[in-house]
């Protein structure tokens, strides 16, 4: 197991009331326990804000956790001071969903490069450097000649490329794709995801994957998991969870998503209201304010998990029952 969470928490407190003198709690990551395995690519799905983002920046501590455990690669991180963290770094990387954002416009692609090295590998000469940079430029499908342009000189696939070529440089084990292909014209998505699976294999890498996109999910993912209201709700291997979901947020979710095939097309099942505020949390259990299936308990008592299989396990009442009977 190379990363394991366990009851991840990160709450902030805000002021509320007129004269600002009362506080209110947002849970924006509320108890999620996950494991991934070396060589796997776990994707985390849901919502605009249920707590997927958030979720990715806690466990690489770029956001620090109210409570919970993060192991990485068997050693206990949650409390690794800054200094731990930069030498952790290296093995954990995280790739963001813009790639034009994540690069400085002012710096040559060569320089964007060779940051992370001047950060974490101090002792690497010019030359050691450089021979890097045009090695990890060829890793990703680009030539020596790229290193001298500026982000602006690049088209959006290839700007991707070089953002997972940052990512690449210190050679981790572990990234953090957070929405990496969203941005991207279609036809560059294909190209970028085949890369990223390409290097998985050559590279041994694990990967958290974040999106909204359940297609890019079903065709990257060993395993999937759903959030909701900063929650996990559902975990599952990639295909079961698409072809027999159990919670009925996942259901709503995947009926969602547009099927060529007529003979596969599933009833479209719309959902009632608007995600809640995460400043005002239903109580019982998260999605009980929509769920078109509750009972009297659901308001009530937080459902506890419950395995449908060895790698299936669900977050809901309905599943309870069953299993008592
Ligand atoms: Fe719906 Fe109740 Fe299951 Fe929540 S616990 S998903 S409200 S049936």
């Amino acid at each position: 197991m190379l990363l394991q969470i366990k009851d991840l928490k990160k709450h902030y407190t805000y002021k509320k009331g007129i004269l600002g003198s009362q506080k209110g709690l947002i849970k924006s990551l509320d108890g999620v326990t996950l494991s991934i395995e070396q060589g796997e690519t776990f994707s985390v799905v849901g919502e605009s804000g249920s707590g997927k983002t958030t979720l990715s920046k806690t466990i690489l501590k770029l956001i620090e956790p109210t409570d919970g455990t993060i192991i990485f690669d068997g050693e206990d991180i949650t409390h690794a001071d800054e200094k731990k963290m930069r030498q952790l770094r290296t093995n954990m990387q995280i790739v963001f969903q813009d790639p034009y954002g994540s690069l400085d416009p002012k710096w040559t692609i060569q320089r964007s490069l060779e940051e992370p090295l001047r950060t974490h590998m101090k002792s690497l000469s010019q030359q050691e450097m450089k021979q890097r940079v045009e090695h990890v430029l060829s890793v990703v499908g680009l030539n020596p000649e790229h290193a001298k342009r500026f982000p602006h000189e690049l088209s959006g696939g290839q700007r991707q490329r070089v953002v997972i070529a940052r990512a690449l440089i210190s050679e981790p084990r572990f990234i953090v794709l957070d929405e990496p292909v969203s941005a991207l014209d279609v036809s560059i998505q294909a190209q970028i995801l085949n890369l990223l699976k390409q290097l998985q294999k050559q590279l041994s890498l694990t990967y958290l994957f974040v999106s909204h996109d359940l297609s890019v999910v079903r065709y990257i993912s060993d395993r999937v998991g759903v959030m909701y209201l900063g929650k996990m709700i559902e975990i599952a291997k990639t295909e079961e969870l698409f072809q027999d979901p159990k919670h009925p947020y996942t259901k709503a979710l995947l009926s969602a998503i547009p099927e060529i095939n007529a003979n596969n097309r599933k009833e479209r099942i719309v959902l009632s209201g608007e995600i809640p505020s995460p400043r005002n949390p239903p109580a019982g259990c998260p999605f009980h304010t929509r769920c078109p299936l509750r009972k009297p308990e659901c308001s009530k008592v937080v459902p506890e998990w419950t395995s449908i299989s060895e790698n299936h396990q669900v977050a809901c009442h309905l599943f309870n029952q069953q299993k008592g009977e």
